[in-house]
């Protein structure tokens, strides 16, 4: 069925626009105006041309990308030429950014910047977990260190998505071998280590890397690594972490006891660290952990 005649104008007027808004940006990546990663990033919801943008248009828009070359970093990357960027897959995302992050500055030869190692730390049930995850879901080119855990795993966690859940003798394996970053022993009780391979490896390959661990671990990875940024995330008010803390249900009385006063000590760290970040709201506070991988040395 044919649609109405006043619909087709106003769509192929709706058409004409949004490819005028691409040429637009095509336009600002070709005069440097704006980088070809900034246009990555700004693609969602909100900034349709962008959004709408076909992957092999933003790659070939870089003043010193031609047609073939466009083709062989699409071939590369794995990506289609129909792609648009809103449409990338996360995996090709991260390909694509780090793409762009390493060739970023067109022909002059930038030397690549190392990816920056920040450890997100604070007391017991403030809400690490839960900003880690918002930062995974919608930062897929900063790695999640996952840890390798003594503890049992809780209902819906995954092995080697939320930890690496091992035997004490494999725990002592890792040690002997020297698999660990750091390693310690949380609440007087289960041992939690970061594997040392994935981190070194994706800041070498200037990738963000985000390390959830507890304050012991984060002191450890600031004499291993003095330029490493010691993020303390901290509770809106004391009272609000017991309810958090309480209100989480997965622990019993002991063990909610024991977390508390670990709670108490780990509060009083807050000076250690190079930055605090309130956790009131989960998003902010992601967004601030994440803009802290970006901005200068204080
Ligand atoms: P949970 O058992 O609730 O998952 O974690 C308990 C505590 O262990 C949290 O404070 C978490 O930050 C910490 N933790 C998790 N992984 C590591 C790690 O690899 N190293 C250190 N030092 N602490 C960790």
């Amino acid at each position: 069925m044919k649609p109405p005649e006043v619909d087709r104008i106003a769509g192929s007027r709706a058409a004409v626009a949004a490819r005028r808004a691409r040429a637009e940006v095509k336009r600002q990546i070709g005069s440097g105006e704006r980088l070809a990663v900034e246009v990555l990033d700004a693609a969602d919801a909100d900034h349709p041309a962008e959004s709408s943008l076909r992957v092999s248009e933003l790659i070939g828009s870089i003043p010193w990308l031609g047609p073939t070359r466009t083709q062989r970093v699409m071939e590369e990357l794995a990506i289609s030429s129909s792609k648009r960027v809103g449409g990338l897959g996360a995996h090709q995302r991260v390909r694509l950014r780090e793409f762009l992050l390493r060739r970023q500055g067109g022909s002059v030869a930038e030397p690549l910047e190392p990816g920056r190692l920040v450890v997100l730390a604070g007391p017991t049930a403030v809400g690490k977990g839960t900003v880690a995850a918002q930062i995974r879901e919608h930062h897929p080119d900063v790695l999640l260190s996952v840890s390798a855990t003594t503890r049992s795993p809780r209902p819906g966690e995954i092995e080697g998505v939320t930890y690496y859940f091992v035997t004490d003798a494999e725990f002592d394996r890792m040690i002997e071998k020297k698999e660990f970053l750091e390693w310690a022993t949380v609440h007087n009780c289960h041992r939690y280590g970061t594997p040392r391979t994935p981190i070194e490896k994706a800041l070498r390959a200037g990738r963000s890397v985000l390390l959830e661990i507890d304050l012991q671990g984060a002191r450890q990875v600031r004499d291993a690594f003095p330029e490493a940024r010691l993020v303390f995330l901290a509770p809106p008010t004391w009272d609000e972490l017991v309810r958090r803390l309480v209100g989480r249900g997965t622990e019993d009385e002991e063990e909610r006891t024991r977390r508390l006063a670990t709670a108490r000590v780990e509060l009083a760290a807050q000076d250690e660290f190079d930055f605090t970040v309130v956790n009131a709201d989960v998003q902010t506070a992601a967004r601030e952990v994440v803009e802290l991988m970006s901005v200068a040395t204080p």
